[in-house]
This record gives structure tokens, sequence and C-alpha cells, in this order.
């Protein structure tokens, strides 16, 4: 029996990963995703890369700081700005390539989407789309809490966890010619939030690979749009003549926790030991779903003592 599985690469899946195999065990952890690090994600076309997700982490906890300075020193990241006195961190080859670093000792499996999680012999059975069962002394679920909530139908959970609920993104990548004349902006008005070009996180990067973000109003009223239509919406907060060079857009549902709850995460051992953590816990940020993983993993290992 894999004594924790851990369902999600991101963050938090990662975390929890790590602290359980510092602690002497051995976590499974499974994606549904092609790549590692859920929102910490990253695009690649045009011979440049977009993060279209997380655009930068904090570090303002001790542990995770500790983290980010053996990031940088490892040539993973580096402090991309500073805003009122906190180094803004980016990865120096996209933000999943600083996932794929944290998750490269530990054993995953993506390209695996579990449908259903269900007690079974004092633990329990996953089971994957494709029929493939996994069982586990405990569980730990990484999902936004809609998706996590769906994969417990038989598992009583609280009305704040079963409530929780996410704000939806565009991320319109496009490759522009030329020196866009800026690094990141938050933009005030209209119906993007965020422009940044990636080609300024690293040096030697081509420049002009622009990641804008929606505000999460504009999500909502345009979700089910098509592309194109939605693209060049979002194209007119830069002034610029459609089309790009070259373009993808990507659609968040689940982007930000819109209430994230005031706990690191959620723990219980009815009907068997599990846990439930992430970035709808504390802050939703890559920092606070970082320590929220942590957290998951600690009380798990406390609870399930090892054989
Ligand atoms: C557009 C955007 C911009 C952002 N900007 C920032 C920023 O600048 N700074 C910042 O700190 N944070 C930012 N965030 C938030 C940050 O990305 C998240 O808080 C953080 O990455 C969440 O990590 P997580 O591990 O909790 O969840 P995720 O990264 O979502 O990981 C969950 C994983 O679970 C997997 N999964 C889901 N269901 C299943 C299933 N049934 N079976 C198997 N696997 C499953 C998913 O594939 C995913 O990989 C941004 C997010 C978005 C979307």
């Amino acid at each position: 029996m894999d004594r924790v599985l851990i369902v999600g690469c991101g963050i938090a899946g990662i975390a929890a990963a790590r602290e359980l195999a510092q602690l002497g065990w051995q976590p499974l952890v499974v994606d549904k995703g092609r790549h590692h690090g859920g929102r910490m994600a990253t695009r690649r076309f045009a011979n440049r890369w977009f993060d279209h997700g997380a655009q930068f982490f904090t570090a303002r906890d001790a542990r995770f700081r500790q983290l980010a300075e053996d990031l940088t020193h490892q040539g993973i990241a580096r402090v991309w700005f500073q805003e009122n006195g906190h180094p803004r961190y980016c990865g120096l080859d996209g933000m999943n390539a600083v996932a794929r670093h944290l998750a490269a000792s530990l054993n995953v499996r993506l390209n695996v989407t579990i449908s259903r999680a269900e007690p079974a012999g004092g633990g329990w059975s996953a089971v994957s789309d494709s029929g493939e069962i996994f069982t586990a002394a405990a569980l730990i679920l990484t999902a936004p809490l809609p998706q996590a909530v769906r994969l417990l139908p038989e598992v009583e959970l609280p009305g704040s966890v079963r409530a929780a609920e996410y704000d939806p993104c565009f991320a319109l990548m496009a490759a522009v010619a030329g020196h866009p004349g800026l690094d990141y902006a938050s933009l005030e008005h209209g119906d993007a939030a965020w422009i940044a070009d990636n080609g300024s996180k690293a040096s030697g990067l081509e420049r002009g690979s622009l990641t804008l973000h929606s505000t999460a109003r504009f999500a909502r009223d345009h979700f089910d749009h098509p592309p194109e239509q939605v693209a060049r919406l979002l194209w007119r907060s830069t002034g610029r003549d459609w089309p790009p060079a070259e373009w993808q857009l990507h659609r968040w549902r689940y982007a930000r926790a819109k209430a994230p709850l005031a706990q690191p995460c959620y723990f219980s051992s009815d009907p068997a030991p599990f846990a439930l953590a992430g970035d709808a816990f504390a802050d939703s940020r890559v920092e606070a779903a970082w320590l929220s993983g942590i957290a998951a993993a600690q009380i798990v290992a406390t609870a399930v003592r090892r054989a």
C-alpha cells in the first residue's frame, strides 16, 4: 500500500510530498496534467516561454525564504523585482521549471486523473479515469477545493469547504517583435489586470514575450466566448494592432480562491485520514499553497503512525 497518496503536483502537493519524504515516508504524487506545477504554468512557442499562471512568488515566511534563496543559488529562480521591500521571485526558465526542480526527487505520476476516492480498510482507495486503483493509508488532496470536493462523494465536509469559490482568469500569451518597453505592470482600468514581458525574467531571453491576465469580471462575462474574440478584446489594453505575431489563450476556471479559509489546511480522520491543502487556505498565492502543503503533511504524518 502506498502510504500517502497526494493528488496534485502543484506547489502544495510538491511541498507536502517533500515534507513527508523528509519525515521518512514514500509519498506518491499523481496529477492529471502533462507537466509539474499546476498553476505555476509555462507554455513554450515562438522560440520563447510564457508563464501563464503565477507570475512570481513572494517569500515572507522564513522557511520559504530559505527555499527561495536556495533556488536562487542553484540558478533556478531569481529576484525579478522588489515591492514594498519584499522580493518577487521568478523562475529563470519559467515557473514550471521551478516546480519540476522541486519535484525532481519525488515519486510523481503525471497524466493520471483521479476520478473518485473512497475509504477502504482503514485507508483509502482512489480510482483514476482509466480504472487504475491507488491504495493508501492517507490521502492529501491539493486540487482547487471545488474539484477536490467532487473526488470525495461519500465524505462529510464542512460547509465552508464545500462553499469555497474561485475567480476565473484568461491568460493571453503573445509574441511581439521588438522591446515592448515594459517589464511588468498592474493595469488599473479595462479588461486586463496585468501585463508582463517574460523576456525580462532572465538575461539573454527574447523580449516581447507578453502575458496578459484578464480581470475576474471579464473572465466571468466572456468565459465561453470564442478564443479569438476574447484575445482581441484583451489585446486592446496594449494599444497595439491586432494580431500579434503569434498568440495563445488559456482559460483558468479556478485561478484564485475568492475568500481563502483562515486555516493552513483541513484535516479529518473520519472516515480515514485525509487532508485538503492548497491555496484555498490562508492566501491564494504560491507561498501560502506551499505552507499549506507542509501543514497537511505534518498533520497527516502525526495522525498516521509509520509502520
Ligand atoms: C492567472 C494566475 C495568476 C497568478 N499569479 C500569481 C502570482 O503572481 N503570485 C502568486 O503567488 N500566485 C499567483 N497565482 C496563484 C498561484 O498560482 C496558486 O496560488 C498556486 O500555484 C496554487 O498551488 P496549488 O498547489 O494549491 O494548486 P495547483 O497549482 O492548482 O495544483 C493543483 C493540481 O491538482 C491537479 N488536479 C486537479 N484535479 C485533479 C484530479 N482529479 N486528478 C489528478 N490531479 C488533479 C491539477 O492538475 C493541478 O496540477 C496565480 C494564479 C493564476 C491562475
